[in-house]
């Protein structure tokens, strides 16, 4: 039944419906266009090693320059490329351009670091993965121990699957993270099972860290574990000096977040951190 505002209350909430729908399905149209089009950037985040603020790398995000609805974000848009399978074009031109890049700076005398890719589910379980990533590794001419692949603990669910391809992707020289770690639906066995390099603690847990002593425990613990499962650990979502120092006397030795920088365009990277002059 409807209440207090009747058929208008009603009229309003369908309308609002009809609007969203046509706004995704005007966003699907123009996605199908998006590449091509050469509307997407990557932004490249640094990730920062507490000790002496070097960078250790740097994760690619996606951007949408969308002709008249300015930046959008992947939150907005990469789930319409899931639903749509626009996901493997948006995800391979990703893929291409961050090695690409990487290597770029690299032969421009930059800093010799990996560069980090979120993998979709949908990349993650096509079937010739490894050929997949090989072939633009070998196009861009980026050696694999600079990629980093960025997956969630949900994908790795389907084990069968995930044992073999993290198997080969490991030999093959390219990382593994465990993105959002902590906020997936997933048990800890599968971490001595499978080779992952690095987890990435979810910002969820960072951004009450200096008051929140349940957060405080979950992290330092992860921490702990990761040192000593003998992987990498890197906080998320750092943006405050209080945040930072809890990690740091907590032994988290690499973070990522606002504190230090916000995503940026390559050229602003290169401008900011890398060296004086341009690389072109
Ligand atoms: P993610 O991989 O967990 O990336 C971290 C997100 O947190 C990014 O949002 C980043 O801009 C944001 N972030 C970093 N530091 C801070 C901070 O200090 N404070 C706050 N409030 N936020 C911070 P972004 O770029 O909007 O990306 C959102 C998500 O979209 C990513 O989460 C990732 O899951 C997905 N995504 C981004 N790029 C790609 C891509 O190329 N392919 C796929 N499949 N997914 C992508
Ligand atoms: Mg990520
Ligand atoms: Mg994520
Ligand atoms: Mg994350």
């Amino acid at each position: 039944e409807v209440k207090k505002n009747g058929k208008n209350g009603f009229c309003y909430f369908s309308n609002e419906l009809d609007e969203n729908l046509l706004v995704k399905i005007e966003l699907e149209r123009d996605l199908r266009k998006a590449v091509q089009r050469h509307e997407l950037e990557l932004y490249y985040q640094p990730q920062i090693r507490t000790g002496n603020n070097d960078m250790v790398g740097v994760e690619a995000l996606v951007r949408w320059n969308h002709p008249t609805k300015g930046t959008l974000s992947p939150g907005i848009f990469i789930p319409i490329a899931e639903e749509t399978g626009l996901i493997h074009e948006i995800g391979t031109w990703t893929l291409r351009e961050a090695c690409s890049q990487m290597r770029k700076w690299h032969l421009a005398g930059g800093p010799l670091i990996p560069v980090s890719v979120n993998l979709s589910s949908h990349q993650f379980h096509q079937p010739n993965l490894i050929e997949y990533i090989r072939g633009i590794l070998e196009e861009t001419g980026l050696e694999p121990e600079y990629l980093e692949l960025e997956i969630t603990e949900s994908m790795m669910m389907d084990a069968t699957v995930s044992t073999e391809i993290l198997q080969q992707l490991n030999e093959f020289g390219v990382k593994i993270s465990l993105d959002d770690f902590g906020t997936g639906y997933s048990s800890l066995s599968y971490l001595k099972q499978f080779p992952i390099h690095r987890l990435k603690i979810d910002r969820s847990f960072i951004t009450d860290i200096t008051d929140n002593t349940s957060d405080q425990a979950i992290v330092a613990t992860i921490i702990s574990m990761a040192k000593h499962l003998n992987m990498d650990v890197i906080a998320e979502g750092i943006e405050t000096k209080d945040q930072l120092e809890f990690l740091t006397q907590n032994a988290c030795q690499e973070i990522q977040g606002y504190y230090f920088s916000k995503p940026l365009p390559a050229l602003q990277v290169e401008e900011s951190f890398f060296i004086p002059q341009r690389i072109k």
